[in-house]
């Protein structure tokens, strides 16, 4: 398909968002049409951290860099938390599951913003997950532990399965980020009898093909939805700026647990979703996050669904 055509599509999709204008803006949901189904974006509210612990080890002229590319300046990083929802047939398949209400105060929204756009949270019926970060991981459980989707099926690669399943995984977090450990192996104990392992290149679902994204996390993947209206990609954290990560691949992310391998993973990504006009969909990107990428003379640029 065309770049052209994409573009429209996305517009439709804006127009079909328009139907829920009266919800509060926080709550609303934007979707976009494939031919076999929808494509939703919700929000689990705004992740806004202090400075000092997005670049807790980047310094002086390096941390300007970034904060100049993000256009920050009053210490605060403010970026959306877009959670997918995919309607295909009878199936609903959710794309991680935000934080809950154990991570930050601003998040835990999803329940919420589901139940705004009148979707049963008890209707779901898979959750797909990237990776196993508390804003992906940490919202499936409710206020009294239990699993908020107790019928789904879940599914992650197993290569971050076993990353965060292992008693290792505190002892390599970061200074004050331990409890991202602790609080994923106590959400894979809730889910071990229910959930299954992918590897890059596996069709999850129909349709729904997983891709090797690590660096952000041992085991991250994205989820190629291959549609004949074209291929949207659910990124996850793979990309999560659209300058910092879309236009300057190379620079490392202090998110990323293993940050030569994330900048080769963006780089690669990037290539194919520019090359095979790849819809993008990312958990980061500024609400709702839809949008594509396009190749200017080796540069790349990210383009909103909306603009
Ligand atoms: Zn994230």
């Amino acid at each position: 398909m065309t770049m052209r055509s994409t573009r429209r599509q996305f517009s439709a999709s804006a127009l079909a968002a328009m139907t829920l204008v009266t919800l509060p803006k926080r709550l609303m949901a934007s979707s976009q049409s494939f031919a076999g189904g929808k494509l939703h974006s919700f929000s689990d509210g705004p992740m806004n951290l202090p400075i000092e612990s997005v670049f807790y080890d980047i310094f002086g002229d390096d941390r300007q860099k970034y904060l100049k590319a993000a256009k920050i300046s009053d210490g605060i990083w403010r970026r959306a938390v877009n959670v997918n929802l995919l309607e295909v047939g009878e199936r609903k398949i959710l794309f991680d599951v935000g934080s809950g209400l154990n991570f930050l105060p601003t998040l835990g929204e999803l329940p919420a913003a589901l139940d705004a756009a009148g979707v049963d949270i008890g209707t779901i019926t898979d959750v797909v997950f990237t990776h196993a970060h508390p804003d992906h991981i940490w919202g499936i459980l409710d206020d009294f532990d239990d699993l908020l989707m107790p019928d789904a099926a879940y599914y992650i690669s197993q290569a971050e399965w076993d990353f965060w399943d292992s008693d290792d995984a505190v002892s390599v977090m970061v200074p004050g980020r331990e409890s991202f450990a602790v609080g994923a192996k106590s959400r894979f104990d809730k889910l071990r009898d229910q959930i299954s392992f992918f590897k890059g290149g596996d069709e999850i679902l129909s349709g729904i093909e997983a891709v090797d994204t690590s660096g952000h996390t041992p085991g991250h993947a994205s989820l190629l939805i291959h549609d004949s209206a074209g291929p949207v990609l659910i990124a996850g954290d793979a990309l999560t700026h659209p300058v910092i990560s879309i236009e300057h691949p190379q620079w490392h992310d202090p998110a990323d647990m293993d940050r030569e391998a994330a900048a080769l993973t963006r780089k690669r990504l990037l290539d194919r979703l520019a090359t095979d006009k790849i819809g993008l969909a990312a958990t980061h990107l500024p609400a709702p996050g839809f949008g594509w990428v396009e190749s200017n003379q080796s540069v790349w640029r990210y383009i909103a669904a909306d603009s």
